[in-house]
């Protein structure tokens, strides 16, 4: 990240370049939503499936990966958005899961009560919510953040649903049935990738805070004995995941909430946090959590929405003693067969959000230089330097000129390696513009057709972040790019 990286930069790029719209942005936009563009999809695409292939496809079974208690297995699933209303009653979500606001009579906007001290006055921006002389703001009052919609042709309280606000209460529903369709054992994870919905009552910050979003969630089920050094392993391994695909050790951090800032069913959650530019100097924004959640999940799903009575979860009860929200009353123990003892599993929770994610990288790989042009004059570009496995275009090609045959031998090239990668052909405007665009899209490397190429079979092979430019074979290209996409 370049000293000078600020939000309106980031987002003036994303706009330019297409890497995230404004939703519905020809109608004047809608709070909390966005489009990803052409580029920011295949962003996107790659960081979920670096996601998908570093925690689950790619993940061996057999043997504990480094820092691990033992091995584990890891499986995926894609559950519904709409799911049985009863889920978010007896998870807690129903009646808990709301930020508080505070309204101000004067100007009519809505702020969030614990963030009110960050919040310029509409009226006087210069002061804080709150702080000018006619502000006169509401008590705290609470709003649910999921959002209602009905199921059928009525519209009546028997058809309310939610959309989800979370991937996760679709794993915990689904455990039994991935337990008797695998032949998974404890310990494992199930994984998801998915869109969640949160009615925010501020979104802001770009992406940072939508009310659609996606999250990359893995719910780890283990014996409690054991659930402290999982706890531990998928703190390091999550935060080790991140400075993997290039974000700088001193941008990122695990915080340990004190116990006050847990849910009150939390043995333990730490926050990976990156210092996102649209924060004061030393502060840092949430990335993913890593929670420890006992029994808490599958426990609610068979008995019922719980609540804390000192060192206890219980179920709550109404006015008659009946469980205010009940479970499904199903049995999602697990009978460990080397043990012989049956035991409600124990959950660790790492949860990552993609958008978060690719806001993250993009700030990161944020920088400005200035570079020489065909001329020997110093041009400057902005250039993001995105790790390659997640930059949206692998290759570009182009000829020098459109004619003597360039335009017919880089457009071959260009077919021959899309079959393996995102590649993108181009052969308009001068060599050295062509070169900045694609600097700016975080392509890694720029392949240049010349005249040298009519005699000897040999192309330019540009380096994004050095602006090396090297003689390789066109034979050889495949090979040597292959090598070096995947060098670090
Ligand atoms: P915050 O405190 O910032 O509201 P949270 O603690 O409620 O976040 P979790 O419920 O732990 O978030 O969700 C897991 C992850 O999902 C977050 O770390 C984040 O990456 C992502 N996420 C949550 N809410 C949003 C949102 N409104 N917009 C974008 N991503 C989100």
């Amino acid at each position: 990240m370049a000293d000078n990286t600020t939000m309106e930069k980031i987002v003036a790029l994303c706009k330019r370049r297409g890497f995230i719209f404004q939703s519905s942005e020809i109608y004047g936009g809608i709070g909390g939503f966005w489009d990803y563009g052409p580029l920011g999809v295949e962003l996107k695409r790659n960081i979920k499936e670096a996601w998908w292939r570093d925690m689950v496809a790619g993940h061996d079974d057999t043997q504990a990966p480094p820092n691990a208690p033992s091995a584990y297995a890891m499986v995926g699933l894609d559950t519904s958005i709409i799911m049985h209303p009863q889920v978010w009653k007896a998870s807690g979500h129903y009646d808990q899961f709301y930020d508080l606001f505070v309204d101000c009579r004067t100007c009519k906007a809505r702020f969030r009560a614990d963030q009110l001290g960050e919040y310029p006055c509409p009226r006087k921006p210069s002061r804080r919510a709150g702080e000018g002389e006619d502000c006169d703001l509401t008590e705290p009052r609470e709003f649910n953040l999921m959002f209602k919609t009905y199921v059928g042709a009525l519209i009546d309280p028997t058809a309310e649903a939610y959309l989800r606000p979370e991937t996760a209460q679709g794993i915990f529903v689904n455990f039994k049935n991935v337990l008797s369709t695998t032949r998974v054992k404890i310990p494992f994870g199930i994984a998801q990738i998915g869109k969640s919905f949160r009615n925010e009552i501020t979104p802001r910050n770009f992406t940072f805070r939508s009310r659609e979003f996606e999250q990359m969630e893995i719910e780890f089920f283990c014996s409690p004995e054991e659930s402290e050094d999982w706890y531990s392993y998928w703190r390091d391994r999550r935060l080790d995941w991140y400075t993997s695909l290039g974000l700088r050790s001193d941008n990122l951090r695990l915080r340990e909430h004190e116990p006050a800032e847990r849910a009150h069913y939390s043995c333990g959650t730490a926050d990976i946090e990156y210092a996102f530019p649209f924060l004061p100097e030393g502060e840092f924004g949430e990335l993913e959590g890593v929670s420890h959640r006992g029994d808490f999940d599958l426990r609610s799903h068979m008995e019922g929405k719980l609540i804390r009575d000192g060192d206890e979860l219980v179920v709550e009860l109404d006015e008659e003693g009946k469980p205010r929200y009940p479970g499904s009353g199903k049995d999602l123990s697990y009978f460990d067969e080397a043990t012989k003892r049956k035991f409600i599993p124990h959950v660790i929770e790492p949860s990552a959000g993609a958008d978060r994610t690719a806001l993250a990288f993009l700030c990161e790989a944020y920088d400005e230089d200035a570079i020489p042009d065909e001329k020997g004059t110093l041009q400057e570009r902005v250039v993001l330097r995105l790790h390659p496995r997640i930059a949206p275009i692998k290759v570009a090609v182009f000829p020098l000129v459109k004619k003597d045959g360039m335009p017919e031998i880089a457009a071959s090239i260009y077919r021959e390696l899309k079959k393996r990668w995102n590649v993108f052909y181009d052969e308009k405007g001068s060599i050295g513009r062509r070169y900045r665009r694609q600097d700016e899209s975080g392509t890694p490397f720029c392949i240049t057709v010349d005249s040298q190429t009519l005699a000897d079979d040999t192309v330019t092979l540009r380096d994004r972040d050095t602006t090396k430019q090297e003689r390789v074979r066109i034979d050889d290209l495949d090979g040597v790019i292959g090598e070096r996409l995947t060098a670090n």
